[in-house]
Parts: structure tokens; sequence; C-alpha cells
């Protein structure tokens, strides 16, 4: 049966780690436009070449190429069972997904917030770019991108309120807690 959830949450709020989890429980495939982007660049495509300069200044790619992108994914899945992984992040991102789901016809399930102090994401984010290394972990672009959430993607929070199907759950502590805590939000 088809099914779709939304993780929302600030750069660094751990929706990557927890989206993992969820997808193995949940048997849902992990839709991240983040990692679908890093693929593009990692193999040099033009789609790739354009979006890297835009991801290393904090800046968002543009609505109609994600889109596009998001589209082509569901297009390719004979079930579409998907978490959102850093998808919408914008207004328009987000009723371009209700026309989406409506034309797959597969319901959202919930939209989670995983809410998180600046602070602390911003210190997530710099000790990941000692670990990882990537490209938009410095301290500049981390500020932008999280200029650019409270600026774009923030407001999605009341429009998801507004169907009632946002769950905010506390991003703060361990990871086995906050997996806990979505779980037990979710059901
Ligand atoms: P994070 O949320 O941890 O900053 P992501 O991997 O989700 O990282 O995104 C990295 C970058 O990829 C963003 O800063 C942006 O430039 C681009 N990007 C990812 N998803 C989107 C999207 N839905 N719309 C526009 N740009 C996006």
């Amino acid at each position: 049966m088809n099914e779709t959830l939304i993780f929302m949450g600030p750069p660094g709020a751990g929706k990557g780690t927890q989206a993992v989890k969820l997808c193995e429980n949940r048997k849902l495939k992990q839709l991240s436009t983040g990692d679908m982007l890093r693929d593009h660049v990692r193999r040099g495509t033009e789609l790739g070449v354009q979006a890297k300069q835009i991801m290393d200044a904090g800046k968002l790619v543009s609505d109609e190429v994600i889109i596009g992108m998001v589209r082509a994914e569901l297009e390719s899945m004979e079930e579409v069972r998907v978490l959102f992984d850093g998808f919408p992040r914008t207004t328009a991102q987000a009723e371009a997904l209700d026309q989406l789901l409506q034309d797959f016809n597969a319901p959202l399930a919930g939209v989670v917030l995983l809410e998180v102090d600046e602070e602390v994401v911003t210190q997530r984010l710099l000790k990941r770019a000692e670990l990882e290394g990537r490209s938009d972990d410095n301290e500049q672009t981390i500020r932008n991108r999280l200029k650019v959430y409270n600026e774009q993607t923030a407001p999605l929070i009341g429009y998801y309120e507004g169907t009632g199907k946002l769950k905010k759950v506390d991003g703060m502590g361990e990871v086995a807690d906050v997996e806990a805590r979505i779980q037990g939000i979710l059901g």
C-alpha cells in the first residue's frame, strides 16, 4: 500500500540518521534530495555542476529542478512508499508535492518535525565537517543554510500544522532516545 512521510527540521537536526532507522522499520524508501544532488555532483552531470555552486553557497537549488527530480523518482517506483528527507523546502515545493501525492495516490501519513536548538545544530554540523569533509559544512555556509531554513522552510511548519499532519518531536539527546520518540508519536 502506498504511504509517504516527511521529515522536517533544520540542517543538522538528524533527519538523515533517523530516516534510515524509520525506513527499515516501515519498509519505506528514503528519498533525500540532498543525497540525490550529491550523487549528480559525484557523477559530474550538468545538473551536478550547477548544483555544486549553489549547495556550496548554502542556497537552494531551483524548485523546478527539485520537483522534476522527485517526480522522476516517483515515476520509477512500483509502489510509492517514501520518506522524504530534505524535501519539501519551500512553499512551492510543498504545493507541488500535494499534487504529486494526489497523482500517485500516495497518502501523507505524517510530517515529523525534529526540533533542535540552533546552537546545537551548528555544533553538530561543524563536527560533521571534521569527520566527513562535506564541502558545505563550513561555518559561513552553515550560517547561510540555517538562515535559508528559517526564511524559506520554517513557514512550512504552519502549512502542515493546518493539515493536522504535523508531529513535533524533540530532536535533542541520544539517537536512540529520539528514535523512540518518533516511533511513539507515529504509532
Ligand atoms: P542539510 O539539510 O543537512 O543542510 P541536505 O543534504 O538536505 O543537507 O541538502 C544539502 C543542500 O542541497 C542544500 O543546502 C541545498 O543547496 C540542496 N538541496 C537539498 N534539497 C533541496 C531542496 N528540496 N530544494 C532546494 N535545494 C535543496
